[in-house]
């Protein structure tokens, strides 16, 4: 037989296993977790994309504990150990699980080399983490508790919610675009939120909001507490298609990746049968900036850099559910169009912030897919606020390496967590969140 005939053969003999994109069973992604070849590039940012020697790592739980266990690489082999039932649980493998952004840097850093799912992979040993009564951390659990009781991560009064809305704000009773403020907007961040509400107010955009807002459930989500998370997700997703909006959009970076590709991804559906879209401000302000209805006439004289926040970067293509099989050589049927971070909102703050006068935007080196998490989503602040602190503390030296006298981003997780890190540094850097920007040159 010739050497292709030979292969062929191989080829249609190699059975074939059924696999799918699906977290609640972590066996799903043990071919991605046996072939992690260890090259650490879920640690380091290509060297292509790399101006220098500094600023050349992307992931947050590595730098902030360098032992292989914390990157990408280690992480694959304890879930290899976890899926064969070799490695009991303990308080030090929940730290080692836990303590990690969830940033995604891995899996689109790994995915320029192998089609390997490691962000699915991590959701997936969180997931197994809750189901085998292990998980999450102490902290998390409180966050439950508060979601549950108040409908808030923080356990503030439920009835405080709309505090946010200040009486020139005008919301419509029922309009096409539902502005979804989320949980930080609401009690924590309310700048966000009333700047969000004038923005759209100037541009003429009829905005309404739910009766009854309850938090995302990003967290639940992030720390495996898929049953919780689903629920949420259900509850939302139908208090929005009762509102009959056709938008539903948000500030928060975190609250836009849930709604566009965790909800789906929990409910089996695409982003596209959501039956409503997802929206960031950025998405909007970027249009209306274009379209004419919002014009950025005043001045914003500041040498400002961005920071592209997970939620709006990597973490938010699409969501298309996927099952099928996979045989020989590892192929499988039918194609998989892989998330690799390419449909981030990374022109949109661009063209924002370019288009405001007097604002002067300067690059940081990593940036994009490969920007350096600000530490302090998906839970890990309130579990590990000293791997937070030391993610933040790496990004502000990259801030004062580009001389830049403010940091923006579209997520009030980083604004918050960099405002903390700059304070405790003794810093001067004025740290904003973009709606605040667009609203200054208004
Ligand atoms: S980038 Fe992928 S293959 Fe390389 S060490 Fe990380 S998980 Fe393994
Ligand atoms: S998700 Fe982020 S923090 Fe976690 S291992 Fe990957 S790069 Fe590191």
């Amino acid at each position: 037989m010739s050497r292709i005939n030979e292969l062929n053969k191989e080829r249609y003999d190699t059975p074939k296993e059924k696999v799918a994109l699906d977290v609640k069973n972590l066996k799903n992604f043990r071919y991605d977790m046996d072939h992690c070849i260890k090259c650490k590039g879920g640690y380091w940012v290509d060297h292509t994309y790399s101006p220098g020697m500094k600023f050349t790592t992307r992931c947050p739980s590595g730098v902030w504990n360098d032992f292989e266990a914390y990157n990408c690489a280690g992480k694959m082999r304890i879930g290899i150990a976890l899926d064969e039932g070799q490695l009991p649980w303990s308080d030090k493998l929940l730290e080692v699980l836990y303590a990690c952004t969830l940033c995604g840097a891995c899996d689109v850093g790994c995915k320029r080399n192998l089609d390997l799912e490691i962000g699915l992979t991590l959701e997936a040993m969180r997931v197994k983490a809750v189901k085998d009564g292990a998980g999450p951390m102490p902290a998390h659990k409180k966050i439950a508790q508060n979601i549950e009781k108040s409908h808030n991560q923080f356990g503030s009064p439920h009835g405080n919610r709309g505090k946010w809305l200040t009486k020139d704000i005008k919301v419509a009773e029922k309009a096409d675009v539902l502005y979804f403020a989320g949980c930080s907007a609401s009690y924590t961040n309310p700048e966000i939120g009333q700047a969000t509400a004038k923005i759209l107010n100037a541009s003429g955009t009829p905005f309404s909001l739910l009766q009854d807002e309850w938090c995302c459930g990003n967290t639940l989500y992030s720390v495996g507490m898929i049953d919780e998370a689903t629920a949420i997700a259900r509850r939302n997703v139908e208090a929005v298609k009762a509102a009959d909006a056709k938008t539903l959009l948000t500030s928060c970076a975190e609250c836009y990746r849930m709604w566009k590709v965790d909800y789906p991804k929990m409910l089996g559906i695409s982003t596209d049968d959501l039956g409503f879209k997802v929206a960031h401000l950025l998405e909007f302000a970027d249009e209306a900036f274009a379209g004419g209805s919002l014009k950025p006439a005043k001045s914003v004289n500041l040498n400002l850099t961005y920071h592209d926040a997970c939620g709006v970067s990597r973490l938010c293509d699409p969501w298309t559910p996927w099952s099928g099989e996979r045989g020989w050589m590892g192929c499988i049927e039918p194609r998989l169009h892989r998330r690799r971070g390419t449909s981030g909102l990374y022109a949109q703050p661009r063209n924002i912030l370019k288009a405001i006068p007097g604002l002067n935007l300067i690059e940081m080196p990593r940036l994009r897919e490969n920007a350096f998490c600000c530490g302090a989503g998906r839970g890990t602040k309130e579990a590990f606020p000293d791997l937070a602190g030391s993610s933040a503390r790496e990004r502000l030296d990259e801030v004062r390496e580009v001389g830049a006298e403010a940091l923006v981003a579209a997520c009030p997780f980083c604004k918050n967590n960099f405002s903390q890190a700059a304070k405790a540094n003794g810093e001067k850097l004025q740290v904003l969140d973009i709606s605040e920007v667009i609203l200054a040159s208004l």
